[in-house]
């Protein structure tokens, strides 16, 4: 099985629109329901799934009876998409509600996922969801999406979420197996089966557009969208969809291996950006976070600088030595005010419901 769940806690399985929709605009139903009972059965075996769906623009421009599959113009494909999702949604949640799994819809723009503050936000969304054994189904929100702010492929998309919620692999299922060493359609074309490092040479072999013209993601957007999971820690696959059953039958794909001792959690906090302030923990909680727990509030016993929910924080042990960095959950203020405090207390002294952590240990790494 690709990414099995012993090794793959986390998975997110990017479905393209060619797969989810038939050339003449219908739901391909039956297909998606193999697609179910194989998140199914990877739930029960103890793997989070979360899937990044297309289809909306490709549902809902049948449904409008737009030409070009609702791709002629930007406002034809925002009002496909409107259209389109909706249908989307429901479609997913009969076909894992058979399995006795909640879908939950999440609608996420590239903004929400490059400002670390909504980055945090969408993360801790994906993280409870997960954790409710419901699953998230995401999709870009096309229909507010502008052009200059639109990840406009989901497989990018499906990369940037496998580093928010910290997944250990990512399958775009595509009506391709996976890269060849030219276009696939030119005889002698070969195919790749793993990747390790993605070097010019790779990129030259990425053709430009996709087969089925109903997408926007061809092998282009997918090397860019390896290139993201692989520098967050996550394998990604590239596997046909084109089969029944495609998350638990063996077949042919292209693997782009993670880069060795890398992270959802570093990618974030490397690139030498700096702290915004610094928080003074008590020995307990070093001793906490090195065993790789998250830092709560009880821990803290000084917070500097002026900063707010989602920017980089130095954390420092008693002897004054930054220890670990990490986004905080709170401004400073509010991180002021619950200093050193219990659960209960922080409520108090906030007026709302306490954040689980001060900054919590999918986003912090230790130095
Ligand atoms: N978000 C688009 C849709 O739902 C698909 C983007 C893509 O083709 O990758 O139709």
């Amino acid at each position: 099985m690709l990414f099995p769940p012993a090794s793959c806690p986390r998975l997110i399985v990017k479905i393209g629109s060619a797969l989810l929709v038939d050339p003449d605009g219908a739901v391909r139903r039956e297909w998606l329901t193999g697609v179910a009972a194989d998140i199914a059965a990877r739930r029960r075996e103890g793997q989070e799934v979360a899937v990044v769906s297309s289809g909306a623009i490709a549902l809902g421009a049948r449904r409008l009876g737009l030409a070009k599959g609702g791709r002629a113009s930007l406002e034809d494909a925002q009002a496909a998409a409107a259209a389109g999702q909706i249908v989307l949604s429901q479609v997913w949640a009969d076909v894992l509600g058979a399995e006795a799994l909640t879908a939950a819809q999440m609608l996420v723009t590239l903004d929400d996922l490059e400002h670390r503050r909504r980055y945090l936000n969408a993360a801790a969304t994906l993280d409870r969801l997960l954790s409710l054994g419901v699953v998230p189904i995401i999709n870009e929100n096309d229909s507010v999406a502008t052009e200059e702010i639109r990840f406009g492929d989901n497989d990018r998309l499906a990369a940037r979420i496998a580093q928010a919620a910290a997944a250990g692999g990512v399958i775009l299922l595509s009506d391709i197996d996976g890269l060849y060493d030219r276009n696939p359609a030119l005889p002698g074309a070969r195919h790749i089966a793993r990747v390790d490092r993605i070097d010019a040479g790779i990129e030259a072999m990425a053709d430009t557009g996709s087969a089925s013209g109903m997408g926007s993601g061809g092998m282009v957007s997918k090397i860019a969208a390896a290139r993201i999971a692989n520098a967050a820690g996550a394998h990604l696959a590239i596997a046909s969809g084109r089969i029944d059953r495609p998350l638990s039958t063996e077949a042919r794909h292209t693997l782009f291996a993670a880069e060795k001792g890398a992270s959802a959690r570093k990618a974030w906090l490397a690139g030498g950006l700096t702290a915004k302030g610094r928080l003074r923990i008590d020995a307990g909680a070093a001793k906490a976070l090195r065993g790789g727990a998250s830092l709560l509030a009880a821990g803290v016993t000084a917070a500097e600088g002026d900063f707010v929910r989602g920017d980089i924080l130095d954390i420092a042990d008693p002897d004054g030595r930054v220890i670990a960095r990490g986004l905080s959950e709170y401004p400073t203020a509010d991180a002021a005010a619950i200093l050193g405090l219990g659960r209960e207390a922080q409520e108090a002294a906030l007026g709302y419901a306490p954040r689980a952590a001060m900054v919590h240990r999918d986003h912090m790494v230790l130095l």
